[in-house]
């Protein structure tokens, strides 16, 4: 075992804090206004770093998973909205076309993705369905090369401003989950709609909305995988997406534990810093160890998915285990600042807010806790996919 980091990582490590941290006066404003800015992600497609782990092939930097939990964690620490808009364009969508994409699809959707000309998304809640996926009204029905799809998603991270989306549709109801299908769809095609979500507690600097397909016309070569395959598609996509929320979360807790000691150092009560007080030791303390264990429950899973192998139980844990870490992180810090905590003149009233929402999406807490309970009671077994995930160094690259 090796906890020594890369060169590589330590170049994706310098270029992410570089970039996230030139963000930070901006992203202050936007979270003020509720405002998301495109021009950040032009300027972040710039630096390679939203291809970082996606094959040379298609114009990626070809970096290992350990690279992409680097990148996820300085931008998290930077601004949660950073971390969200790189994890469902790299995390569910990136992830979900490399393991299941064809080489044509690679070639037209995963190449803009990974050069950072185009954004990805991934649209799978609705209304009426988020924990219990299977609930999804969304339906396609074939005509002819042709598959017809209409629907409305919820909830969905870029929905107004990404370009390319996963999107989960019933292709045939009657076999429950067996029957949803997975289809890449494109935001400038007859029949696609997307409209903002105002008002959110966090990751207001980020885009959230809805996605409405009314008559959308997808060709069966933008099918992903086969008919039916759409849960499973969504699971693995969501096993890459877990794995960005806890590398991220690892740097929201960094960021509360910085500004943190540097408060407990500024600030005296009773004649001493108030760092000298033993019970704000105590809610440092369990920041460090909150941000050591979520750091190596997320490169454990990342050293399983650079092996091609099945991490759905690891990911899981890390992604419980880092969120939660995360909120409790970003409250105590509140608490360690008393009052001025609780106003915008420091961040971590803004951490906070950006903490609660990842112990929601992509799989609530709850979900979680049931996951860990079922592995461990030996209900859920992951079974083999016909398309495993996909290895690191990249098959694609090894061929190129
Ligand atoms: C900022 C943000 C960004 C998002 N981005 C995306 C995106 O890009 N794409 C996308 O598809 N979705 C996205 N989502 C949606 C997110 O994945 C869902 O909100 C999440 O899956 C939970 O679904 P829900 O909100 O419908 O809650 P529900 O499923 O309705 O759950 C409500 C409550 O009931 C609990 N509960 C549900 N079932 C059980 C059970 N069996 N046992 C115990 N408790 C249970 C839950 O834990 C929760 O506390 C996003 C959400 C947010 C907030």
């Amino acid at each position: 075992m090796d906890f020594n980091l890369t060169d590589d990582h330590l170049m994706v490590q310098e270029t992410a804090r570089r970039y996230a941290e030139r963000f930070l006066s901006r992203i202050v404003e936007n979270d003020r206004a509720g405002t998301y800015d495109p021009s950040l992600y032009r300027e972040l497609a710039e630096s390679g770093l939203l291809g970082v782990a996606m094959p040379k092939k298609y114009g990626g930097l070809g970096l290992d998973y350990i690279s992409l939990a680097i990148a996820c964690e300085e931008m998290e620490r930077v601004d949660t909205s950073l971390r969200v808009t790189f994890s469902v364009h790299a995390g569910l969508c990136g992830t979900g076309l490399m393991q299941w994409g064809t080489p044509e699809q690679k070639e037209k959707f995963l190449a803009p993705l990974a050069s950072g000309e185009k954004l990805g998304g991934f649209a799978l809640t609705e209304p009426n369905a988020g924990s219990d996926a299977a609930a999804i009204e969304s339906t396609a029905v074939r005509e002819g090369d042709y598959y017809i799809l209409n629907g409305e998603k919820m909830w969905i991270s870029l929905a107004d401003v990404a370009d390319t989306f996963i999107f989960f549709a019933y292709t045939d109801k009657s076999k429950g989950h067996n029957g949803i299908t997975a289809f890449i769809i494109e935001r400038d095609r007859p029949g696609f709609q997307s409209h903002p979500i105002h008002g959110k507690l966090g990751v207001r600097a980020g885009d959230t909305g809805s996605i409405v397909l009314q008559n959308y016309r997808a060709h069966v070569s933008e099918r992903l995988g086969e008919e039916g395959e759409g849960f499973k598609i969504a699971m693995s996509c969501i096993d890459g997406g877990r794995y960005t929320v806890a590398a991220g979360s690892v740097g929201l807790i960094r960021a509360a534990k910085e500004a943190s000691i540097r408060y407990a150092h500024e600030r005296r009560t009773f004649g001493k810093e108030i760092g000298q007080h033993q019970l704000v030791q105590r809610m440092i303390a369990h920041m460090v160890a909150g941000e050591e264990t979520s750091r190596l429950l997320t490169y454990r899973a990342g050293w399983l998915k650079n092996q091609g192998k099945r991490s759905t139980r690891e990911t899981a844990l890390a992604k419980w285990v880092a969120t939660n870490a995360a909120f409790e992180a970003a409250s105590d810090a509140i608490q360690i600042h008393g009052a001025y905590g609780y106003s915008d003149e420091y961040p971590v009233e803004r951490f906070l807010r950006n903490a609660k929402g990842a112990v929601i999406y992509e799989g609530t807490r709850e979900i979680q806790e049931l996951m860990q309970g079922e592995y461990a009671l030996g209900y859920r077994q992951d079974k083999p996919l016909r398309c495993p995930p996909v290895p690191w160094p990249f098959p694609d690259d090894k061929e190129a």
